[in-house]
């Protein structure tokens, strides 16, 4: 069996592996790369490898870093099926056609820039559009159950819960006698809502993302602990406190902990605003579709109840409603997208409140230094919105522990019965790959840092 990393590879984003067994060419995941213009130029096709020889495509969960490039697939000549687990199939229709949406509407405002200037001809077309998310989703069989095996060409394929977001799943191929295991994104141990991953048994290989190969979580109890802190003293200022939040697991986290700290009486109540279409939208499949759950979540919504909504949630959904919050008066609590602050009903929500001293920012989930979360961060005192500048006189927190990934210790306690299985690091930055790779040699293992297009042998010396 081979080994051969096309994106994910000395860097986090662009997930896509190929295996190569019994004459067969089988795709894990296809994600765009995100983070800066340097990566993103990266999606542009062609595709570093020909999809018109590809035989199967598996499909770890639905982010945008492992789904992003599915549909190019298609473009590029895959005639054959994808398969994931019903959940993942659901995320990832909706994740795509929000990006393809996103993206048909970037084009079309670019286009009528660039030709009030002359040089439409410099647009890049968008990767794709709705109608090639139709196309890919008349492919996708969501038939990867957890006790399935797929028998495809002598090869056998199991997905088991890897405890990251709704349908998310690690994978495991036996083929020629021998056993890879692909992890796709592992889940926090400590998350409210997601259950633990299921620890793979011994094998020969593992693919295994390392986000945070080099460090250790906060304890979830010091998180929540130190976000009931920051919401006391936010709520005591009367004023809007905005929590930007990832609408695919992040946003039903929120929604939990909020719940849960109103019902034990730890904050007191407020109105909770989930301004999130997408947001909204994903809760409803958390709550529908169910999965791999903490046992509280799991009994509650086994009762009826609705574990993802306190009593005093409002969700709004037109930019009509959006835009109304604006004059609201009192303290509120608003969760909106996006996570990272790119764009969305988020950035509407900074230009009109950062400048009061009312205003709260809670930051929940990854910024990167130089955007505008970043800044904020860093304690920018003005910072430009859509043109305007804006002066910061909102407080703004960062709760750190809210991680939707494995830690160093989880991803150990992942690795731990693959005794003598050789580790191939991808999905993560090459420094931290690096201390954990020294990590894990440390303690007897055989490591190797996949090189991107790089074809490495299971069971052969590298
Ligand atoms: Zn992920």
């Amino acid at each position: 069996m081979q080994i051969t990393s096309y994106g994910a590879a000395e860097t986090v984003t662009g997930s896509c592996h190929l295996l190569e067994a019994n004459g067969q060419r089988i795709l894990i995941d296809c994600g765009l790369y995100q983070g800066n213009r340097e990566l993103e130029e990266k999606n542009q096709p062609p595709l570093p490898f020909d999809a018109s020889t590809l035989d199967l495509v598996l499909i770890t969960h639905g982010h945008l870093d492992h789904v992003g490039r599915l549909p190019l697939l298609i473009k590029g000549g895959y005639r054959g099926k994808f398969h994931c687990t019903p959940a993942t199939r659901a995320v990832t229709e909706l994740i795509l056609r929000d990006a393809a949406h996103i993206a048909e509407e970037d084009f079309d405002r670019d286009l009528r820039k660039a030709r009030r200037q002359g040089r439409e001809h410099e647009v890049p077309e968008p990767l794709y559009t709705e109608k090639d998310i139709d196309l890919l989703m008349q492919r996708i069989t969501p038939d990867m159950g957890w006790e399935n095996t797929l028998h495809f060409h002598g090869i056998e394929i199991r997905f088991y819960p890897a405890g990251h977001v709704l349908g998310s799943a690690w994978i495991e191929v036996f083929a020629e006698g021998k056993t890879v295991v692909i992890s796709g994104d592992l889940g926090n141990r400590e998350s409210p809502v997601e259950a633990d991953f299921h620890l793979p048994g011994p094998c020969d290989a593992v693919v295994i993302e390392s986000t945070y190969g080099n460090r250790a979580h906060r304890s979830q109890q010091d998180t929540v602990d130190e976000f009931a802190q920051v919401l006391q003293q936010s709520i005591k200022k009367d004023g809007k406190i905005l929590i930007p939040s990832f609408a695919l697991e992040r946003t039903q986290n929120i929604l939990y902990v909020l719940r849960q700290l109103q019902d034990e009486g730890r904050i007191p109540l407020t109105p909770i605003y989930l301004d999130s279409p997408m947001g909204s939208r994903i809760t409803r499949l958390y709550e529908n579709l169910g999965g791999d759950f903490n046992p509280d979540v799991q009994q509650d919504l086994e009762q009826g109840d609705r574990p993802f909504a306190p009593e005093n949630l409002f969700v709004t959904s037109s930019s009509g409603e959006s835009r109304r919050l604006n004059d609201m008066k009192g303290a509120a609590i608003i969760l909106a997208g996006s996570g990272m602050l790119s764009g969305g009903r988020i950035v509407h929500h900074l230009k009109h409140h950062l400048w009061k001293d009312s205003t709260s920012l809670v930051i929940v989930g990854y910024q990167s230094p130089n955007s505008l979360g970043g800044r904020l961060i860093a304690g920018a005192d003005r910072v430009r919105i859509h043109g305007e500048e804006v002066v910061v006189r909102a407080s703004v927190h960062t709760i750190g522990g809210f991680s939707a990934h494995a830690d160093q210790d989880d991803l150990l306690a992942f690795l731990e019965p693959t005794e003598h299985a050789r580790v191939h690091l991808v999905h993560g930055d090459l420094q931290v790959m690096e201390a954990f790779q020294q990590e894990l040699e440390s303690r007897g293992r055989q490591v190797v840092i996949n090189r991107f297009g790089e074809t490495y042998t299971v069971g052969q010396n590298l």
